[in-house]
């Protein structure tokens, strides 16, 4: 692990490799792995990582948006790709990169069709999206008979797979709602299994549902937050490895006297002698400014060093009067030593969303 000259993000992928045995060892052998690489990968490097995860042999990709598949299709993917929602604008970019659409509406169906006849298709892979209680996107179990015969009208789209998208896999107090929404789920499965005269694949499971309902797997399961080394439940994260460490150095030191403020609008004022040091990475880097004052730390030669004052666009400054550093010592922000969750935390907020908010702009170094 090199030391970091500037604000890095490194990708651990021997962690990633880890995490993805650990959740294959969750379920059955037979079932399929759908790897969850929207939105960068979590922050990470989509291609990166989804490159590594296929060659360990995950079975399907997910992303959010077809310009999301279409970079992996780039970066050398072949496995399938499902686009969980896909806008209609894109249907022709998504059919021409071999992208298969969630579809969730029969607006939505009945366009898909049509751009798929335009290009003479036939049984062209779709995901049917069936709403179970997430109330969010989704078919209801009452147009299923509607959305079939839809299907069998024609010949240009094959509803290859049936899904629907729990709400509360992790919370422990709604696991009778998510029992619920899992019995929905079940009847529109044999629903649609007397109706359509082919066979789907069934996929329901999110991380915290591998873990939580392993009785649910059905054909196939998709996990995003766990590759990345994160189960939403610390006895999971101790089983897990952060894939990413955000790392930065000290540009500058400065000493602080009493009465004497720091950064924007003065927020930080000391009432002791104080010892700051300035960090290259600020809120255009996804450190929003709710870190700031005090309330969450970095790790300097695994010391925490508190966020001072207002975080800047660009810089934040971190207390490290009790911490012997220099001017280009390295600093942790959160990962390997300081778990993403505890970060997230400190400004009420969650791991998925520190990790996919980190800016573009950080470097992504590859390691292992
Ligand atoms: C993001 C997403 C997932 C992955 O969820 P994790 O909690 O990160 O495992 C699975 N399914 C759908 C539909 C999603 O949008």
């Amino acid at each position: 692990m090199a030391k970091a000259e500037e604000t890095v993000l490194e990708i651990d992928l021997k962690a990633l490799g880890h995490n993805y045995s650990y959740l294959r060892s969750k379920i059955k052998t037979e079932t399929k792995f759908m790897a969850v690489v929207k939105a960068y990968a979590y922050g990470s490097h989509s291609v990166a990582i989804a490159k590594h995860l296929q060659d360990l042999g995950a079975h399907y990709f997910a992303v959010a948006y077809v310009d999301e598949g279409i970079t992996l299709r780039k970066g050398g993917i072949t496995a399938p790709i499902l686009v969980l929602h896909p806008q209609k604008v894109h249907f022709k970019t998504l059919i021409v990169n071999n992208l298969e659409p969630s579809i969730y509406s029969k607006a939505i169906l009945s366009d898909f069709i049509a751009i798929a006849e335009e290009l003479g298709e036939t049984d062209y892979p779709i995901h049917l999206k069936f709403n179970t209680g997430l109330n969010r996107l989704g078919f209801s179990v009452d147009e299923l008979p509607e959305i079939s015969t839809l299907i069998q009208q024609q010949n240009a789209v094959k509803a290859i797979a049936l899904l629907s998208h729990l709400a509360a896999t992790e919370d422990p107090n709604e696991t009778e709602f998510t029992n619920l929404q899992l019995k929905r789920f079940n009847a529109i499965c044999k629903k649609a299994d007397e109706l359509f005269k082919t066979k789907t694949l069934k996929h329901v499971l999110n991380t915290s549902g591998i873990i939580n309902y392993p009785d649910a797997q059905y054909d196939m399961v998709r996990s995003g937050i766990g590759l990345y080394g994160y189960g939403n439940e610390p006895h999971i994260d101790a089983d897990l490895q952060p894939v990413m460490t955000l790392k930065t150095i000290i540009s500058q030191k400065h000493t602080i006297a009493t009465g004497e403020s720091v950064g924007y609008n003065r927020k930080y004022k000391s009432d002791h002698k104080t010892i700051t040091a300035t960090l290259p990475l600020g809120h255009a880097d996804g450190i929003g400014r709710e870190y700031g004052h005090g309330k969450t730390y970095v790790l300097i030669h695994g010391k925490p060093a508190p966020i001072i004052g207002n975080v800047c666009m660009d810089m934040i400054m971190v207390d490290v009067t009790d911490i012997e550093c220099e001017e280009g010592d390295e600093v942790e922000i959160f990962g390997k030593n300081l778990s993403a969750n505890e970060f997230a935390e400190t400004a009420n907020t969650i791991t998925y969303e520190i990790l996919t908010g980190l800016s573009q702009r950080i470097k992504r170094v590859l390691i292992n």
